[in-house]
């Protein structure tokens, strides 16, 4: 029986996260589920870029690297980051781009593994975890190979061969979340050094990367962790490796005293070794900024709740939309916190819905998704969304030209 509006009003009234939703800058009449693709701008991120801009670039000028602490901002966010994946203190940095730490570690973890050639990812990762890892090999030129499997066979194809396992914990495209810890045990007895991409995990539930024995991990800030567009991305490296680490982004501030102007490189003594060049401290700033609402949030929490918006969302559509195909796991365990749902006319469908203010988003080629972000989506939100969603369909008022209009971003 799905839920009525008065079911979800109740479950409003006693939601103890409820009160995070006063952080963030939403745009009235807009119920936003895409903060798995961009998060919203919070109140802390506007404030403290304004006092970036005008107090310290505008009145410290250069001295802002110093007197504002420009130079430790990577690892004052990677710090903030760390406990939201089950880092130990030191072992995380905001850095570059996801894709840029992705080619860096992997380039570790391959060095390290001399002897074998194989890269293992999931068939259907995110394009730029392949794309990079392909270029790496290129590069490399000594024979290595990215393997991709369904998820469903990556354990038995963890053999002798490989030398990394690069995965995505959840799956962009239908939110299903692999299992870290048990993949990570496979990876391990079979002699391959393992990375997670974090990017639709950190900030949308508990993740344990060092309980589950992580060799590597990178993620993304300005999906859940809402850092604003292009935000800083973050790196982990286990303690079980060396802190100064050869990454090959020979970077001056990677070295171990950047302003000793060396003439060789030296790398630092820690996870610094990861950075490269000088980091963009605007939006290092902002995403420091909107890392303050983490400080007291319960992850557990928001997956539990995340959930209850999934059963929400979906049982109203599953019951008034049957040509919507839930792509999503319906077990908890098995998934992140998006929902995705397959229709031939995906496209104009949220071109539609985004017309009547309920942003979400398309993949190819027929994929609708929604970010279900708890700390600033409300029971309600999601009713009437999957209320308008229904409307849509049952209308189709969709079947428009001015839908079918691609932009260039999708
Ligand atoms: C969003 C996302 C990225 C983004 O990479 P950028 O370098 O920030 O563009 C990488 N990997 C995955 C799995 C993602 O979902």
């Amino acid at each position: 029986m799905p839920f009525s509006e008065n079911d979800v009003l109740a479950l409003d009234a006693v939601d103890p996260l409820a009160r995070f939703r006063d952080a963030f800058d939403l745009p009235e009449g807009v119920i936003y589920l895409d903060g798995n693709s961009l998060g919203p701008l919070t109140k802390a991120a506007k404030r403290r870029v304004t006092e970036t801009l005008e107090a310290e670039w505008g009145r410290g000028l250069i001295r802002s690297w110093n007197t504002a602490g420009w130079i430790d901002l990577p690892a004052k966010v990677g710090a903030k980051i760390a406990p939201l994946i089950g880092a130990a203190p030191g072992t995380v940095t905001a850095v570059d781009s996801t894709s840029i730490n992705l080619f860096k570690v992997l380039a570790v973890a391959l060095a390290k593994q001399p002897e074998r050639r194989v890269i293992l990812t999931e068939a259907g990762n995110f394009p730029t975890d392949v794309y990079i890892a392909g270029g790496l090999a290129d590069l490399l030129d000594r024979g290595h190979e990215v393997r991709q499997v369904p998820a469903a066979r990556l354990a038995e194809a963890m053999d002798d061969s490989v030398a990394v396992v690069m995965l995505t914990e959840v799956n962009y495209r239908i939110g299903a979340r692999l299992d870290m810890r048990t993949l990570t045990a496979k990876a391990h007895a079979a002699g391959a050094l393992v990375i997670w991409d974090l990017a639709h995990s950190a900030g949308a539930f508990p993740v344990d990367l060092a309980g589950a024995c992580a060799d590597f991990a990178v993620g993304c800030g300005y999906k859940y962790l809402n850092g604003g567009p292009g935000a800083p991305a973050f790196v982990y490296v286990a303690p079980k490796h060396p802190p100064g680490l050869k990454q090959p982004l020979h970077g001056w501030l990677g070295h171990q005293a950047p302003f000793d102007f060396a003439a060789g490189y030296q790398p630092a003594d820690s996870i610094e070794a990861m950075r490269t060049g000088t980091p963009p401290i605007l939006s290092m700033a902002a995403l420091d900024a909107a890392l303050e609402v983490f400080a007291d949030v319960d992850l557990a929490a928001v997956k539990a709740k995340a959930d209850r918006l999934f059963d929400i969302f979906t049982s109203i559509l599953a019951t008034r939309c049957p040509k919507l195909e839930l792509l999503t796991p319906t077990e908890q365990n098995a998934r992140g916190t998006q929902v995705s749902l397959r229709f031939p006319d995906a496209y104009p469908v949220m071109q539609a819905l985004i017309a009547r203010g309920v942003i979400g988003d398309f993949r190819q080629p027929d994929i609708l998704r929604f970010g279900l972000t708890p700390l600033y989506v409300r029971h309600i939100d999601v009713w009437r969304a999957a209320d308008i969603l229904a409307r849509i369909m049952e209308s189709r008022a969709w079947d428009r030209p001015e839908f079918k209009v691609r932009a260039k971003v999708v």
